[in-house]
């Protein structure tokens, strides 16, 4: 599926819609999520046009990669939930719940995440 340029995220990106800016490094931005669900909801996502992390993963630079995977944890570390604990969740496409076409990674902390997913029947 082709990258969609009007997504929320490449408007913020392109400074055309504010954030809550956490971190900035050359290939990736983390801001708070507008609805948190957590007293710490941060989404990291990489500057790159990748809708998921399988994109991410086979498209994109060594840069852009190790770029990401440390920005995700600096926000860790910067939001101070290192030590108690938290989440990382990244949906993708249909079955994953995706809603915004621009690969992210959710960062929970600051309380208890919950468990894992429900188990479904077969
Ligand atoms: P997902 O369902 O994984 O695609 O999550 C998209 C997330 O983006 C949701 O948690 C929204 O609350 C969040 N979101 C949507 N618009 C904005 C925005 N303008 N600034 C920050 N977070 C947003």
């Amino acid at each position: 599926m082709a990258y969609d340029d009007q997504n929320i995220f490449a408007k913020i990106l392109r400074g055309e819609i504010p954030n809550k800016t956490v971190l900035e490094t050359p290939h990736s931005l983390a801001f708070h999520d507008i609805h948190p669900a957590r007293p710490t909801h941060v989404l990291v996502i990489p500057k790159g046009p990748y809708v998921t992390f399988d994109e991410l993963a086979a498209n994109g630079t060594d840069a852009e990669i190790v770029d990401f995977v440390r920005a995700v944890g600096e926000v860790a570390r910067l939001c101070g939930v290192v030590e108690s604990g938290y989440r990382l969740i990244s949906n993708n496409r249909g079955h994953g719940h995706q809603d915004v076409p621009h690969l992210h990674v959710h960062v929970f902390g600051g309380a208890p995440a919950g468990p894992m997913l429900r188990r479904v029947e077969r």
